[in-house]
């Protein structure tokens, strides 16, 4: 069986707790690897070593550091493959869907080689009399990311880049489930130039995450994950004076108002609910069709869509629309939502509970599943399902369709699809929710805007990516300086406007 290690001062390291966790191929059902499951002393250590790299990397020029970044795109370019090989074996997405994995973290990096133009600081000549000021943003020393299984390159890409390109060391622990990309992203930042220490991969579970977030040397934690656990990272880490941002769970809404293009809308639908299996966090989980006419044509379009999708292995070919669920655990819990969606009344017009791949029996696939005349007081409605489930509450009105995006728990993504501006427009601005697509049902911001949910989906003041991330990964120093051509006989002492 495969043991795969932790990264740490620039090699591959075993671990050394004796504890590991399976790490299987989700389309076959079986375990094809171990990962070490770090004790605190292992993650203490990484710490330390990435506490005594980052002086040296925070003094270089951001024009070196960005250098590095220019090498490290070149480099995933050129493995891009392999990386998505091992990316879908692990995940079980499709090969086109992890290339996209990777491409949309790649785009962060390209974003970080720009560090020099997002870390120049703020002059005021002359601010008064031979007083000039300056503002600076300065590293934080030691960093870390605890990242989800869901994207296991883009978002320990999207964490990495800027806070390295911000002259930080970064500790990284990826999800458990699916480790080996974020150790080969590390093995080719290394060949990129990056000095040994100050990408430290560190597998694990609660207790290296419980390290991380006691460690007096770690500054800032990013996470990104189910909400429950995005809460408890958020509290612990801030009482222990850290910065922290966590970006938790969704359930996004797409209003279909009944001017919208139907047949654009049920192909956007289909994408957006089933890619990927659902588990992304900005799929779109409910569709609220305006009015029953449009509800009754929008289900008309979407069971012969949904009927056609191709359910199978990364291995079957690049015409595989989605492939397994991560794992058995994750398959047990969506078809008990699924169960309990029967039980509490939805209709369910499409069912993915019986679906059998043969040759591929143990594998953890869920066929499509739509469900109609779904309620808010559902399951399937208030929770985050993350499987290929799409719920359809029909509503009256946009207002009673605003009204359900607005009161849901969650505020990571939604969309509107309809021809009329003024709506459009008026759901842009109204909604209580972190990104907005108009006619797009996926809006994930591109890598120089930034990317946020609202409500239980975000915790923290700045978003990842874009300049927010060079916000959340340095500190502001602001010097005021005087020269004796500048001075006036005498002291002074007190606060008074500058002339
Ligand atoms: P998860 O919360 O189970 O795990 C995320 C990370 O937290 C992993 O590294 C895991 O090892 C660690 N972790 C798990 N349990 C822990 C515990 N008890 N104490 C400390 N650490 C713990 O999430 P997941 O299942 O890997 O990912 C899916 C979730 O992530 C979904 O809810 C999805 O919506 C969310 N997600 C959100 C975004 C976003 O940007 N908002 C992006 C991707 C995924």
């Amino acid at each position: 069986m495969k043991e795969l290690t932790h990264f740490v001062n620039g090699q591959q390291v075993k671990g050394t707790s004796g504890r590991f966790a399976d790490v299987y191929n989700p389309a076959l059902g079986e375990v094809q690897a171990r990962v070490p499951l770090a004790s605190k002393a292992e993650m203490d250590a990484a710490i330390a070593a990435a506490a005594a790299a980052q002086p040296a990397w925070g003094a270089t020029n951001p024009q070196k550091r960005g250098r590095v970044m220019m090498e490290f795109v070149r480099l995933i370019h050129r493995d891009m493959d392999k990386l998505a090989e091992v990316l879908s074996s692990e995940h079980g997405k499709t090969i086109p869907d992890a290339k996209g994995d990777v491409q949309r973290g790649l785009e962060v990096i390209e974003f970080c080689i720009g560090a020099p133009q997002m870390l120049k600081g703020d002059f005021t000549d002359s601010a008064g009399p031979g007083i000039d000021m300056y503002s600076m943003r300065q590293p934080l020393g030691v960093v870390a990311g605890i990242t989800p299984f869901n994207f296991p390159a883009m978002i320990p890409l999207w964490k990495m880049g800027p806070a390295l390109a911000c002259g930080n060391a970064f500790i990284l622990k990826p999800s458990e489930r699916d480790p080996s990309v974020p150790l080969m992203l590390a093995e080719l930042l290394q060949e990129a130039g990056l000095p040994d220490g100050l990408l430290q991969v560190v597998n694990g579970d609660k207790e290296a995450v419980d390290a991380i977030l006691d460690n007096p040397l770690i500054q800032a934690i990013g996470f990104v994950g189910s909400t429950p656990i995005a809460e408890y990272i958020y509290g612990r880490g801030c009482s222990n004076g850290k910065r922290v941002q966590c970006f938790g769970g969704a359930k996004n809404h797409m209003i279909i108002m009944p001017d919208a293009d139907m047949d654009q809308a049920a192909d956007a639908l289909v994408g957006a609910g089933y890619g990927a299996a659902g588990e992304r966090c900005m799929a779109i989980s409910v569709a609220l069709p305006v009015g029953e006419e449009t509800a009754d044509r929008l289900i008309e379009k979407l069971v012969p869509r949904i009927e056609k999708l191709k359910v199978g292995p990364y291995t079957a070919g690049n015409d595989v629309d989605y492939g397994p669920l991560v794992t058995a655990e994750a398959k047990a819990r969506v078809l008990g939502l699924i169960d309990s969606g029967v039980a509490q009344g939805a209709e369910i017009v499409v069912d993915g509970r019986n679906f059998a791949l043969q040759g591929y029996e143990n594998g953890y696939f869920v066929g499509p599943t739509l469900f109609d005349r779904v309620t808010r007081d559902m399951d399937i409605y208030k929770t985050e399902i993350f499987g290929p489930v799409l719920s359809t509450v029909r509503t009256k009105t946009y207002e009673e369709a605003l009204g359900y995006a607005m009161d849901h728990e969650y505020g990571n993504g939604t969309a509107i699809f309809t021809r009329d501006g003024d709506t459009a427009r008026d759901f842009a601005n109204r909604v209580n929710v972190g990104m907005v697509g108009i006619n797009v049902p996926i809006p994930v911001p591109l890598a120089y805007h930034t990317f946020g949910g609202w409500k239980k989906s975000g915790f923290g003041d700045l978003n990842q990516h874009g300049p927010d991330a060079f916000r959340f990964y340095t500190r502001t120093k602001t010097v005021t300086s005087r020269w004796p051509s500048g001075l006036k006989e005498g002291g002074e002492f007190h606060f008074k406007q500058m002339d």
